[in-house]
């Protein structure tokens, strides 16, 4: 018991991360695999909003894949960004 502490070897493991999602990856070429298999958004292609909603509830959003998504907000969860904008609703 007295020399378990001796028995202890630190272990190093490398890892890279998708510079995406942040995902770890033992070899760099698979790191850089993730990142290129994220499709990026380009622009937003149309906007809907619920009744007396301030912010829109679904964005369709074009990608570099050209394969345009719809998002439609789940919650109704508003992340503040910019502090001193105020939230109507
Ligand atoms: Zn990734």
């Amino acid at each position: 018991m007295d020399n378990a502490r001796e028995n202890i070897e630190p272990i190093v493991v490398t890892t890279y991360n998708c510079a995406i999602c942040k995902q770890g990856f033992p070899t760099i070429e698979s790191a850089v695999m993730c990142a290129k298999a994220h499709r990026k958004p380009l622009k937003i292609v149309g906007v809907e909003y619920a009744k007396k909603c301030a912010y829109p509830d679904t964005l369709v959003v074009q990608h570099s894949s050209g394969i345009t998504v719809r998002y439609t907000r789940s919650e109704q969860i508003v992340v503040l960004l910019n502090k001193e904008e105020k939230l109507n609703k």
